[in-house]
């Protein structure tokens, strides 16, 4: 018969694809789907995104002679596929194996009913291979370990078997608070060409409830755009990524940080060639300005995040669905409060991050991980409401990327499989790392009352109640005995400043943008 290959949203790059099977000239498929871009109420932008990026690299594979044929279905994409697989008798179709578990379990279902006709291939826009890991997950298995299997397999960063520069890690190099009057390299907005304009107005005219703002967009929409941009991020911010790696600083959604998971998470981008990118930066330091030499604890730092970090959380996800989605180790019942919605909010740092995921669809790491998360966890937020927010708020969030951090990494709703303690603190450490609380209505100084930070007492309230999740942990059981040794009245004094601050969020109801439909 003939010969498709579908080509999903978030498989963009023919080098993933068997040789073989491209020198066929196969017939190549794209599905735009009205139902998954309603399952939740994804940012616009990342709707945009999806869409244009989709479509650029079609018509870049039928510049490279593939015949192309782009689908539009209200239903999912494997829904597209089903009507033309009844349709064409003759036609048998390729697909490789999607990241995303609903996507994966649809086309499964679409292979039983073509029995025969629908050929799988698997995923290759990862480095490791997840079913060796996979069965180490449950057995507390770290990043750590995984990580530096990892180098050992690439040779990144290697010298023989023994890790560049003597030391696997330079964390301790990397938490740097910023200095004043540091200068932060622009990243160059990409104007929208008339494809991404016509998308645009799609998203603008058939979904205006989605989440988010699109007043613009400037994020690249093809490779070499992205390209050109990983190119930049090597020559201007990839020099002082390691020591900033951990800073907040208002007004600054992007720091030094790479903002490359956008195009590494839908293919126009590989890990490998940009680990390598890295790299080459690192030891070819004749190509680069002198104010940005490119010192190991950056490269390594960037690495680890690619690497490890980046391909260990996708192991995770395969080796704890479909179960990782529903835990709920605290057993939190509060609603996410309405300021994640709207950044409507006096708390500085909370109503920077939010105002960031508004207008670009990101903010970096450590405001995702030390601000958001963290207020989830001390308002005892159903984490599995973060986890929904998180999907459809981001412009680099595919489910496998983002449950694994928001189920595993920062609320502990695993448990403990993926970390080794709930990811909590008080404000204190939020104005090392910042500039926030100078500006906040907020007193990071004083512990409770009206005035005082909320993430001071919410932190102590947090540390007795779940007082046990810390008990193996050395550095933060010592946080318990802190706690007990205050006096009655301090912890009454925590205990009512708490319970009075979560009444005060609206979350009793679920607010959230709906679709009109
Ligand atoms: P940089 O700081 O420049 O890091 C370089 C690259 O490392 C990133 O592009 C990314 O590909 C990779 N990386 C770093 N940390 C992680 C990590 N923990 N997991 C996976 N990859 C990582 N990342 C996503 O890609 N999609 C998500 O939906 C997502 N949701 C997150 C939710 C929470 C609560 C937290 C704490 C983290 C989440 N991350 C997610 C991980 C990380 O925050 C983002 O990858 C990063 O902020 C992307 O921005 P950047 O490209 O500028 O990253």
């Amino acid at each position: 018969g003939d010969r498709a290959l579908l080509i999903l949203y978030d498989q963009l790059n023919l080098e993933a694809f068997p040789k073989e099977l491209l020198a066929q000239k196969p017939l190549i498929i794209f599905v735009e789907s009205r139902k998954y871009a309603m399952v939740i109420p994804h940012h616009k932008q990342k709707l945009v995104y999806i869409l244009s990026t989709q479509r650029h690299f079609a018509i870049a594979c039928h510049q490279q002679g593939f015949p192309v044929l782009n689908l539009f279905t209200e239903g999912f994409h494997a829904d597209a596929i089903d009507s033309l697989l009844a349709e064409y008798p003759h036609l048998a179709l390729t697909y490789m194996q999607p990241s995303e578990w609903d996507t994966r379990s649809q086309f499964e279902s679409l292979a039983h009913k073509f029995n025969g006709r629908v050929q799988k291939i698997a995923n290759s826009f990862f480095i490791a291979n997840a079913e060796k890991y996979k069965p180490k997950i449950k057995k507390g298995y770290r990043l750590e370990t995984f990580y530096r299997e990892l180098r050992k397999q690439t040779g990144y960063l290697m010298e023989g078997d023994k890790p560049m520069g003597g030391s696997w890690n330079y964390d301790k190099e990397n938490r740097k608070s910023l200095p004043k009057k540091i200068v932060i390299p622009e990243i160059p907005e990409i104007a929208p060409d008339a494809i991404t304009q016509e998308v645009i107005d799609l998203v603008k005219s058939y979904l205006p409830d989605a989440f988010g703002n699109l007043d613009r967009f400037s994020y690249a929409v093809t490779r070499e755009q992205a390209l050109d941009l990983a190119k930049l991020f090597m020559q201007s911010r990839l020099a002082n990524f390691g020591a900033y790696e951990d800073a907040i600083k208002t007004g600054e959604p992007f720091l030094f940080h790479s903002v490359l998971s956008v195009y590494l998470n839908n293919g126009l981008l590989m890990p490998q060639e940009i680990c390598e990118m890295a790299i080459a930066a690192y030891e070819d330091q004749n190509n680069l300005d002198q104010n940005n030499l490119v010192p190991l604890n950056s490269v390594e730092g960037f690495i680890r995040q690619i690497l490890g970090w980046r391909e260990y959380i996708r192991v995770y996800y395969e080796a704890q669905m479909p179960t990782a989605r529903t835990q709920n180790y605290f057993g939190f019942t509060n609603n996410l409060p309405q300021l994640y919605w709207n950044a409507d909010t006096d708390l500085a740092c909370m109503r920077d991050a939010v105002t960031n995921v508004l207008n670009y669809g990101y903010s970096h790491h450590i405001q995702r991980l030390m601000v958001l998360s963290n207020f989830s966890n001390l308002t005892n937020t159903d984490p599995r409401q973060l986890n929904r927010w998180f999907w459809l708020a981001y412009i680099d969030a595919y489910e496998w990327v983002e449950l694994p951090n928001v189920l595993g990494m920062s609320t502990f709703a695993d448990g403990g499989i993926l970390a080794s303690k709930p990811y909590v603190s008080g404000g204190n450490y939020i104005n090392k790392m910042s500039d926030c609380c100078a500006k906040c209505k907020y007193d990071v100084k004083e512990k409770v009352g009206d005035q005082a930070c909320p993430f001071n007492y919410l932190y102590w309230h947090f540390v007795d109640q779940h007082r046990d999740s810390f008990a193996e942990n050395g550095r933060v059981s010592l946080m318990v005995n802190t706690y007990d040794k205050k006096t009655d009245p301090d912890k009454q004094a925590i205990r009512d400043s708490a319970v009075k601050f979560i009444a005060s969020l609206d979350s009793d109801k679920m607010v959230q943008p709906l679709y009109r439909d």
